[in-house]
């Protein structure tokens, strides 16, 4: 290979790029080359942005809605993310408070552009979502895993928390129904870090964007429903993309203080400047119109986390906790590491992902990708079919492992 002239970032050299969307973009890469891949990797809705919220960033469009807009997002998204937070929770929030970014995902990379200075240590407990330690380190900062226990569900134990937390921690992830595992953090466990929090002054960043899809009876318990007084050391993460469908559209809020919000605004005014305008108008639609949608999808979800659980729990030595929330199954497959195919030795995640991909054509994250090595995670936003169809395969090639 030849020389490089360019030298890159020490920054971007520490960090991988999103594992999730290269497996997505290989499985869907076999696919047009004519395999038969069926594609759970996916980590979006199998739905269709609803009608009304298409013919709003239409409408948009044919209204001139296509220039810059302000930094933080149009007053009008901002008025109506505060109106859903008093309705949803009861919540008082004022658009100052407010950002509106391009995806959720941007908005978790300004929250942590504003406030981290080298060195400084966020907790977070793992599995996590994949993007959460490169958001940190590319601002600087240095992610700590805190571990989560698959026999607590995925709970957060307050003493492994107290065991990770230093003098230079600054922050702490919570993300409740998880991504990948599902879980719902108990309200022991919030009120855990609610203590610790106000104690040393912590930033809670609360990733919220599965709030809606819940399998749980009564209300998903939160950190801010727990201790109030938190409201000013907390950001709250959300967005369209999970609850109506619209991950293409790019839009994602924050929620927290006002100099926090405002440090944020600099950083995007520096960046992307706003999200696109058509889908801030088509995300008015969507937060202000009817609000049965993510119920609709939750419907379809259900039954297929039902069967998919169960055929998993059926296979020997496979363990898969029952998601509270989200549309992912995290079955731990480690009885299987050690085992081998055609001579070949699986040892751990990574190689149990590749085994399923090569010889069942199925496409899953492995576990590793989520800092829990002993799993892997297959979403069920796909057809009822697809899944059943899938499980045989997987049985079939857990099946032709030896030793
Ligand atoms: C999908 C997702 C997000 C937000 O994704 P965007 O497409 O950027 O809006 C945030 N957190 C988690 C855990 C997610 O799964």
């Amino acid at each position: 290979m030849s020389q490089e002239i360019i030298t890159l970032a020490d920054r971007v050299l520490q960090v991988p790029p999103s594992p999730t969307l290269a497996i997505n973009a290989k499985a869907k890469a076999l696919k047009a080359a004519g395999e038969d891949i069926l594609n759970f990797s996916v980590g979006e809705p199998d739905f269709d942005t609803p009608q009304h919220v298409c013919e709003a960033g239409k409408q948009a469009i044919d209204d001139g809605h296509t220039r810059y807009t302000a930094v933080p997002g149009i007053p009008e998204l901002r008025e109506a993310v505060c109106m859903r937070f008093k309705e949803d929770h009861g919540w008082n929030y004022t658009p100052e408070e407010i950002q509106v970014c391009c995806g959720g995902k941007h908005g978790l990379y300004n929250i942590f552009q504003a406030m981290l200075n080298p060195g400084d240590e966020v907790l977070i407990p793992a599995p996590y979502w994949v993007s959460y330690p490169p958001m940190v380190q590319l601002a600087g900062g240095v992610p700590v895993t805190v571990p989560l226990d698959e026999s607590m569900d995925f709970d957060l134990n307050p003493e492994t928390l107290a065991a990770k937390a230093t003098d230079t921690t600054r922050a702490i992830f919570l993300n409740s129904p998880s991504n990948p595992s599902g879980s719902i953090l108990s309200i022991t466990a919030l009120k855990a870090v609610a203590k610790m929090a106000l104690e040393r002054g912590w930033l809670i960043v609360t990733d919220d964007i599965y709030e809606t899809v819940t399998y749980m009876d009564g209300k998903l318990p939160h950190i801010l429903d727990v201790e109030p007084a938190l409201k000013e050391q907390t950001v709250i993460l959300n967005g369209v993309s999970k609850s109506f469908a619209m991950t293409g559209w790019r839009i994602g809020y924050s929620a927290g203080p006002a100099h926090l919000i405002k440090a944020m605004n600099k950083v995007q005014s520096q960046s992307t400047s706003n999200p696109a305008a058509p889908s801030q108008y088509a995300a008015l639609a969507a937060l202000t119109g009817p609000q049965d949608f993510p119920g609709v999808m939750k419907e379809a979800f259900l039954p297929r986390r039902d069967f998919f659980v169960k055929d998993l729990e059926s296979i020997e030595g496979v363990t898969c906790v029952n998601p509270s929330g989200a549309f992912y199954v995290f079955p731990n497959f480690s009885a299987y590491y050690g085992k081998s195919f055609n001579g070949t030795e699986l040892k751990n995640s990574a190689d149990m992902s590749a085994y399923f991909l090569n010889e069942a054509k199925v496409a899953s994250v492995p576990g590793v990708a989520f800092g829990s090595d002993d799993f892997v995670r297959f979403s069920f936003a796909t057809s009822m079919e697809v899944i059943q169809e899938g499980m045989a395969r997987i049985k079939k090639a857990l099946a032709a492992l030896e030793g």
